[in-house]
């Protein structure tokens, strides 16, 4: 057991689901699916976003990274963490559940979401993301260094395409597959979203796969990532929601300067406008 870094309550690695850390959707109760079947079933059942991100908060159908998420926790720890307990848990959801705009990112990073349980929270890519969030007007703090720690978001959600923390940061294209309904789900469950904003070419494809298993009219052939590249999809009945790309917060693209403040300020402040058609 080891002291939460911002509440002090003290937690195993992994962290039980409903024992007191900050955001967890779930409880002892909350149904574990175990094969890519279950994926489907729980997420197509789930009644709402809460419902639908306690589930996926429990979920153990990726034997590769059911492992890896869990070997990190017990004694995978970074050493500047070791004395914190880790989430060891797939990453659920982070911001307002009635937000019109949803951002979608890769994967938890092993010693970010993996261990802090909130998406990208507790490392580069979050402080660089979240400072962003901040000057455009989404984040009520610049800073996300923990659950708990009085970030709030408005008007915008955060989700990942892979929820657990894959090894290299390389979720398998099975993986990605078995990962898929919780997206899909959430997608169906948010009928305000008029933009998704994707971190990179793997959330964006993630998107279009997600979109068209909910039967949305998705451009044929599927268009390209590119930073800044928009394209209209169409839920079913007609509404519109603009895809908006933007490349990854990841270190290796914003230490070279591939992606700069200036340029990730110019995509969020431009999500707030629904689509003209
Ligand atoms: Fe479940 Fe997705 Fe994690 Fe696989 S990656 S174990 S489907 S939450």
């Amino acid at each position: 057991m080891d002291p939460h870094p911002v509440t002090g309550q003290a937690f195993p690695s992994p962290v039980p689901p409903g024992t007191g850390w900050p955001g967890d959707p779930a409880s002892a109760d909350t149904p574990v699916a175990r094969t890519p079947a279950q994926v489907r079933r729980l997420a197509a059942s789930a009644d709402g976003i809460p419902d639908l991100q306690a589930r996926l908060s429990v979920c153990r159908a990726c034997p590769r990274l059911v492992a890896w998420r869990e070997s990190v926790a017990r004694d995978g720890r970074r050493a500047s963490f070791a004395a914190q307990p880790y989430w060891g848990r797939p990453g659920p959801s982070f911001g307002d559940p009635a937000a019109p705009v949803l951002i979608v990112g890769l994967a938890p990073a092993a010693n970010g979401t993996n261990r802090t349980g909130r998406m990208f929270t507790g490392d580069s890519s979050g402080d660089f993301l979240y400072a962003a969030l901040h000057r455009t007007g989404y984040a009520n703090q610049p800073t996300s260094v923990g659950a708990g720690d009085g970030l709030e978001l408005t008007g915008v959600r955060i989700v990942a395409t892979v929820r657990c923390a894959p090894p290299a940061n390389k979720p398998t294209g099975d993986e990605r597959a078995t990962c898929l309904p919780w997206l899909a789900r959430d997608l169906e469950l948010s009928p305000q979203v008029h933009t998704i904003m994707t971190l990179g070419a793997i959330g964006w494809q993630g998107v279009l796969a997600a979109a068209a298993a909910m039967g949305w009219d998705v451009p044929h052939p599927r268009p390209a990532f590119g930073h800044g590249r928009e394209v209209v999809l169409q839920r079913p009945g007609g509404h519109p929601v603009r895809l908006v790309g933007c490349y990854h917060v990841s270190p290796h693209n914003t230490f070279t300067k591939r992606l700069t403040p200036p340029m990730l300020d110019a995509v969020l402040s431009g999500l707030r406008q629904p689509s003209a058609r």
